[in-house]
């Protein structure tokens, strides 16, 4: 948490009449939405105005929370999510720890900017901005701000909108309550939230009872050829382009698919490939159990990183190829 001296700081800082900027990683989830937007309303019971931007378009099944239509996504309003950014007097940097993060457009506007930033977030090393509250313990950055509400002791100003918002990052990041990092801590701020009006049916059936047949078929296709190696230890999933044309691919279909490698019995690691839709390069997601930790493998053998037993990379081979240098580099490990 920030120490007492910064905590008094940031409340001189963000004031009404301060120009407040939320800015969240490239291909927002749950979590990054709901904190973005939990915050937001938070600081709107202030009296505090403030704009939530994101990098690029985020799945449909996030925008049924509050004022999720008013976020300024930078990939489609370029001029105004710059100008914001450039003018802004705060800038809150969630749910992801280095300005890259925020992909090739906003992440170097964040480093230019010359706002005081303040970044909550829950992925390992954390670059270093004016104000930095790191933990990597905590299961969602929505936890995390509500830990900042309650060192603010301004729990009172938690509204149904603020509610609504951070439960459905806490239980997306958590995997509906299941990860190892769910901890009594999550449980007691879920309670807080439900009572401040966070509806848990309404939320799990908006974000995940909304399945497009084009994902289902997808699943299907995958689920179909999953493959396990390394004696039962690593499951691979994959899919082309080709695929998620014909299928009607639309954003977030393929979110989750990786969990069904890891719910195979004896596996350690999920890998999940994927060929972008416009670019040249393969998506990778990774996920493990308990000490296996994708983070460091994902950093050291394709260009990503994430969080112990969920981390992500990139790879600029074909999708063949980064399947054989997968199956190659998982020998070394002792997994
Ligand atoms: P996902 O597999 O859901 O895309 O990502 C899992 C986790 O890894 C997320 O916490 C995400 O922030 C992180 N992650 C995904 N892709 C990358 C990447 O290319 N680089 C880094 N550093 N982290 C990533
Ligand atoms: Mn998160």
């Amino acid at each position: 948490m920030f120490t007492p001296a910064e905590i008094s700081e940031i409340q001189n800082l963000v004031v009404p009449g301060k120009k407040i900027v939320i800015i969240t990683h490239y291909n927002p989830d749950g979590d990054a939405i709901g904190s973005s937007l939990g915050l937001k309303h938070f600081l709107k019971q202030k009296g505090v105005e403030a704009e939530v931007i994101v990098p690029n378009d985020f799945p449909k099944f996030l925008k049924w929370m509050p004022e999720a239509k008013q976020i300024i996504i930078a990939d489609y309003k370029r001029k105004q999510a710059g100008e914001a950014i450039y003018h802004a007097d705060v800038i809150f940097v969630l749910d992801f720890n280095a300005s890259h993060r925020a992909g090739n457009l906003v992440g170097p506007w964040i480093e230019k900017a010359k706002a005081v930033k303040i970044l909550i977030d829950h992925h390992q090393q954390p670059d270093d901005f004016d104000f930095v509250y790191s933990d990597v313990t905590v299961p969602a950055t929505c936890q995390m701000v509500y830990h900042f509400i309650e060192t603010l002791q301004e729990e009172h100003l938690v509204n149904t909108d603020v509610a609504q918002c951070l439960y459905t990052g806490i239980m997306t990041d958590t995997g509906g309550f299941r990860f190892r990092s769910t901890s009594a801590a999550t449980h007691r701020i879920v309670a807080n939230l439900i009572e401040k009006g966070a509806d848990p049916a309404t939320i799990t059936s908006n974000t995940w009872d909304t399945n497009t047949v084009s994902r289902l078929y997808l699943l299907s296709l995958i689920l179909g050829r999953i493959e396990v190696v390394k004696d039962g230890k690593v499951a691979i999933l994959w899919l082309k382009r080709k695929e998620l044309q014909e299928f009607g691919f639309q954003k977030g279909d393929t979110e989750g698919f990786v969990n069904y490698g890891l719910s195979i019995m004896g596996t350690q690691v999920s890998a999940f490939f994927m060929e972008d839709l416009y670019e040249d390069f393969i998506k990778i997601s990774f996920r493990s159990k308990d000490q296996v930790d994708v983070n460091q493998f994902s950093r050291k053998y394709f260009h990503g990183g994430g969080h112990i037993n969920a981390a992500g990379g990139k790879y600029y081979k074909s999708i063949e190829e980064t399947i054989e240098d997968f199956k190659e580099k998982i020998e070394a490990e002792d997994f």
